[in-house]
């Protein structure tokens, strides 16, 4: 009996694939947003080694959109189009012929900014990967207002147009920062949008809230690649202003790990896998992460503070 339910399970839906977000690459100037070539060639030659498939964010999508298996499936995206990747980062990606998502800052390329890639490079560098749009401005979206979220919005898609002749559909939040406002809106405009929300992804995956782990400095990819969903039913955040009241939900574990900017870690006991966690913290930082963990599965959310 039970051999009959596995086989009409369709376990492969459950397949998590990992989508990663890089910055810049050999510019040691800004450790925290860097990764050396070194390191990256090594995660791409252990990602080959031991048989993931590294494709385009499109392609990924594709295959969610599809049901097909996403398993082993890796993705490198880039935000912010920066010089040092077209330099030291693209030879690499070149050398292995891996393809990847860059998503373009578009004002740094229409104002020639000094540490950014021109439309030229741009232009060059979707020959081996895919471009995708990372705002015009590069604002705080939660910031600003409906009209100006647009007006930023209507910008980069307008110099896409003008420089490469297309748009396309997919959109990296600046700074990883949204809110439900933000996102509605974004999302008149683009299917697909990533976040920077640490987790993997499965066919479930809502296209327009895609998580991506962030690689920098001594990354350990194969530690990363571990990293899966924890499923979080009903899954809410009380807030009274600045205030973490409360953090609920249902996990089908005894016990989960719950991790909040500037407070940490605190292990929490589930009653039949509901939890209740009343942390009673004033924000201390604009951007602010939530972690919801259980071994290396983790949910999580971002939460802004409101200034
Ligand atoms: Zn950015």
């Amino acid at each position: 009996m039970k051999k009959l339910i596995l086989f009409f399970l369709p376990l492969w839906l459950l397949a998590e694939a990992h989508i990663f977000v890089l910055h810049r690459v050999d510019d040691f100037r800004y450790p925290t947003t860097d990764i050396s070539s070194k390191l990256l060639e090594k995660d791409i030659k252990y990602l080959l080694k031991n048989n993931y498939k590294i494709v385009k964010l499109s392609t990924l999508v594709k295959r969610m959109e599809n049901n097909q298996s996403i398993d082993k499936y890796v993705v490198f995206t880039i935000d912010d189009s920066f010089k040092s990747f077209y330099k030291n980062g693209l030879p690499v990606f070149r050398k292995y012929h891996i393809p990847f998502t860059l998503f373009v800052y578009t004002e740094s390329a229409d104002k020639h900014y000094g540490d950014y890639m021109s439309w030229k490079q741009l232009k060059d560098t979707a020959k081996y990967g895919e471009l995708g749009v990372h705002s015009y401005a590069h604002p705080h979206l939660a910031k600003l207002s409906n009209k100006q979220i647009i007006e930023d919005t209507q910008k980069a898609i307008n110099s896409f147009k003008k420089h490469l002749g297309y748009v396309p559909d997919m959109y990296a939040y600046p700074y990883g920062e949204y809110d439900k406002r933000v996102k509605k809106i974004i999302n008149r405009y683009f299917d697909i949008i990533c976040n920077q929300n640490a987790g993997a992804v499965n066919n479930q995956t809502p296209l327009n809230d895609i998580d991506r782990i962030a690689i920098t400095g001594d990354v350990n990819i194969a530690r990363k690649l571990k990293i899966g969903i924890l499923n979080v039913k009903n899954l809410q955040i009380k807030r009274n202003n600045n205030d973490i009241k409360e953090i609920s939900g249902y996990i089908k574990y005894p016990y989960a790990y719950i991790y909040i900017t500037k407070l940490g870690w605190k292990r929490i006991k589930t009653d039949n896998g509901y939890f209740d966690y009343k942390p009673d913290f004033n924000l201390k930082k604009y951007r602010n992460r939530v972690i919801i963990r259980y071994n290396n599965k983790i949910k999580t959310k971002l939460i802004l503070k409101e200034e």
